[in-house]
């Protein structure tokens, strides 16, 4: 295709499908026009692909998971299909600027954080590597909320993402599958004397997929993301007269994390994780019998990933439809399962690992309940006499009237991995230790990563001209020539075009906070960034009491001698997560008296951007000098918003924890900042019990100093939640030891202050950075868990490599 063509198809489209011209069309036309050109153009290649995978007989991924959070397509599409010069140019000689349709896209945002971020970076590398791998989640008709704040509160509105379509989904109802939810049951021999499950009462759901392209980088593939959404069946409609019925059916895939602070909404959070593990599992299964193999070969054929423990009902389900449909002997089901099932742990929080009353599961899934207490019943029955009483009571599914999630998952598959060194290490010597003991072999590290395509060249042109002018553009399809970029580490033109590239985003950043908030900020302070879920762990408190500190330094001392500095939060707190609310107003108190003390000047700003997503962070993060990764040891099980920010050349200020340690060996000590607890040190103060946090404000006059400002009337209108806060630092011991770590923080902080000040030096860690990002491409990553995990392979024809390259190009 070239310039002419796609202009001419441009315009046709526009006429056919609004009877308009260029000029009358508005940006939504505008974006719906090019964005059916793409979808009819990858189309021919998507199902090539589905062709491709089943004529080759090869092996598949499915990667559940009960979040994604792409956020926008239209761009990402056009990379990955090679278009986006093109179009760019195409649209411009028609007078249209190709950002502002992108901006009319809603974020896809079906996820929380990093987890649901991290599947979707999989989703876009799995494609790229040409592998055969598909995504399973909850097509969610609301988004996770919008945030606002509102006298400095946080606000949630609905996201209605699906306003106005959605046009890279296609539904497909002739793939729908019932899902069962409810009801009881019983077992009973049949005629054959084969004992079946028979089911009473309950709900019969329709589940229908929507299934999105997922468009590889420059290579013909396109694989499939399938979101289930709810429906009545039309042999149900009968029962489903009255509105409240249908609500409460739509209920089931209407938003993303059900209030869990009550009973009714935890039974929805239950009933969804059911309901998309069973309607995928299902549909792998009426795959897999298309292809008459014997269903004994099921585990060369097929593998299942469970993303945290959301999904981990697989494991039951894929036994109920082996044993109760298919009529395998449970030891045979058994063994497949075991090879089709592989799970990633992705936290290490006690209170995060999810657990359902027996009660609960009776309720709304009963049959596997059934089967799990069978599991668990096997289990026990297998271990005893190899390990002790202890270990199994300690490690079975079942035990207080609870279902284990993780438990499940660990016993019903063959790998668990962690998602960075320090956290699978973690699993294995003090987690999941017990387990570790039980089934050392099952246990391994996949780091997690970033779609480098998305982080740098979507998000950050500047530095990715810079990038093709300094080394030649084969960083684009191999992240790991960004290394050549170390040649240039004493070449100060070169330096001075990264600086550059810097400043270019820096100025966009800080347009769109004067535009949006009215703010001005310096574009030559350091712009120092924290941008991740709000959590007390997170410890954006610390944060927050080194900006405090700060300015009751500049108050005492106005002339002191600190780099201007602009601080720049993001960050969403659960709707039900009352403390972490707290701190968003405390941070947004603290952010307008400075921004408003004319005696600080230019010296301090301090800004929290509403509404953290995807999009947000595309333009956050090419912006940012310092990136704040500062979390208590042991508690973030990796992190990737630290891998997002150092691609982009920013410095990250960090502890010890997740993968800021593979950071930490990737750039060396002279190009981090670290400070604080070690996991181990935290470790021992559990041990010891020896913490006191109300010692250290007794006893050190300047933490006493910043943290009195919480209840002392310094920041006006916190009168209770300054309270809180205070109460939670002295009062309830630091639970994640944000005094203990306050002064190494502040002179690491210092440390970063004063290399910001020599230039050059700055510049150059800043390159160090960049150059070693490169590791953490979760290609590599997606190309690990297909060697050790899933053991599945790139599709022949799709491989650039070997030269095959029929559908490399997308026509119109
Ligand atoms: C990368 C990303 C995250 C994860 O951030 P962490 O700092 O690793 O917790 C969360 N939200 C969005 C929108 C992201 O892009």
């Amino acid at each position: 295709m070239n310039k002419t063509e796609f202009k001419q198809s441009f315009s046709r489209r526009l006429a056919e499908k609004f009877a308009m011209g260029v000029t009358d069309a508005s940006p939504n036309e505008l974006y719906q026009t090019l964005g059916s050109l793409m979808t009819s153009a990858y189309s021919q290649n998507w199902q090539q692909t589905w062709k491709d995978y089943r004529e080759a007989e090869q092996k598949q991924a499915y990667y559940f998971s009960i979040e994604f959070l792409p956020g926008k397509m239209l761009k990402s599409n056009l990379l990955n299909m090679g278009w986006l010069d093109l179009v760019t140019e195409g649209l411009s000689e028609l007078g249209i600027n190709l950002d502002d349709l992108a901006e009319v896209e809603p974020d896809m945002a079906l996820g929380n954080g990093g987890l649901g971020r991290l599947a979707s970076c999989f989703m876009d590398s799995i494609a790229s590597m040409g592998l055969p791998g598909n995504g399973n989640g909850i097509r969610y008709k609301y988004g996770l909320f919008k945030q606002r704040f509102v006298d400095n509160y946080q606000v949630e509105l609905p996201d209605e993402w699906l306003q106005n379509g959605n046009l890279w989904e296609v539904r497909k109802e002739s793939k729908a599958v019932d899902v069962r939810i409810g009801g009881d049951v019983y077992m009973s021999h049949d005629e054959f004397g084969i004992l079946k499950p028979n089911y009473h009462g309950g709900m019969i759901l329709r589940a229908v997929p929507y299934d999105t392209g997922m468009v590889g980088y420059q290579n013909g593939t396109v694989n499939t993301m399938r979101l289930w959404s709810v429906e009545i069946s039309p042999e149900e409609e009968e029962r489903y007269r009255s509105i409240e019925d249908r609500r409460a059916v739509e209920d089931l895939t209407s938003v993303l994390y059900p209030d869990d602070s009550n009973e009714a909404g935890r039974k929805l959070r239950l009933s969804q994780e059911y309901f998309f593990v069973s309607a995928g599992v299902q549909s792998i299964l009426r795959y897999y019998k298309q292809l008459n193999k014997p269903i004994d070969d099921i585990n060369q054929y097929i593998a299942i990933h469970i993303n945290d423990t959301h999904p981990a009902m697989c494991v039951a389900e894929f036994m109920r439809l082996l044993v109760d449909e298919q009529e395998l002997g449970w030891e045979r089901a058994w063994n497949l399962t075991q090879e089709v099932m592989s799970y990633t742990n992705h936290t290490i929080m006690a209170e995060a690992l999810e657990k359902w009353s027996i009660n609960m599961m009776k309720s709304v899934c009963p049959r596997i309940y059934q089967i799990i207490e069978e599991i668990d019943r096997r289990f026990v029955e297998e271990m005893t006499g190899v390990h002790d009483f202890d270990l199994i009571q300690r490690t079975r599914i079942i035990q207080n009237n609870q279902v284990h999630m993780a438990h499940l998952a660990i016993i019903g598959s063959h790998s668990t991995n962690g998602v960075a060194k320090l956290h699978s290490d973690l699993l294995k010597s003090v987690v999941l230790h017990d387990f570790y003991l039980i089934y050392p072999a099952r246990f391994n590290n996949k780091t997690n990563g970033i779609a480098m395509r998305r982080w740098t060249q979507l998000a950050n042109p500047a530095l990715s001209k810079v990038l093709d002018k300094t080394i030649g553009n084969s960083w684009r399809k191999k992240p790991s020539d960004l290394r050549l970029l170390l040649n240039y580490e004493e070449d100060d033109q070169v330096l001075d075009m990264l600086d550059q590239a810097k400043l270019e985003n820096k100025a966009r950043l800080a347009n769109y906070i004067q535009e949006h908030y009215g703010i001005k900020v310096n574009t030559h302070a350091i712009f120092d960034v924290q941008i991740k879920r709000l959590h007390a762990y997170k410890r954006q408190l610390l944060n927050l009491l080194h900006i405090i500190k700060l300015y009751l330094d500049l108050k005492e001392n106005p002339e002191l001698p600190i780099e201007p500095r602009v601080f720049i939060f993001g960050a969403k707190a659960a709707p039900s997560y009352h403390y972490a609310k707290s701190i968003i107003k405390v941070i947004n108190e603290t952010a307008r008296l400075i921004n408003q003390d004319t005696t600080i000047n230019d010296k301090l700003k301090v800004v929290f951007l509403e509404n953290y997503n995807v999009s947000l962070a595309e333009r956050i993060i090419p912006a940012a000098d310092v990136s704040e990764q500062i979390s208590l040891a042991s508690k973030e099980a990796s992190g990737t918003s630290n891998m997002k920010l150092m691609l982009n050349g920013a410095v990250t200020i960090a502890t010890l924890d997740g993968a800021n340690v593979e950071i930490r060996d990737a750039v060396g000590d002279e190009n981090i900042a670290i400070f604080g607890l070690t996991e181990s040190e935290v470790y021992q103060y559990y041990e010891n019990k020896n913490y006191s946090s109300a010692e250290i404000y007794r006893e050190n006059a300047v933490i006493h100093k910043v943290v009195k400002t919480l209840i002392d009337g310094t920041i006006p209108n916190i009168f209770a939640e300054g309270q809180e806060i205070f109460d939670s630092l002295i009062k309830y011991n630091d639970e994640f030891f944000v005094l203990r770590d306050f002064e190494d923080y502040c002179s690491a902080q210092e440390s970063v202050n004063q290399a910001y000040q020599e230039k050059r030096r700055w510049l150059q860690i800043s390159l160090r950075n960049i150059a070693n990002a490169g590791r953490f491409s979760s290609d590599n990553t997606v190309q690990r868990y297909a060697d050790d995990i899933w053991q599945i392979e790139p599709v022949f024809a799709h491989e650039d490599d070997r030269g095959v390259t029929q559908h490399d190009s997308y026509l119109l």
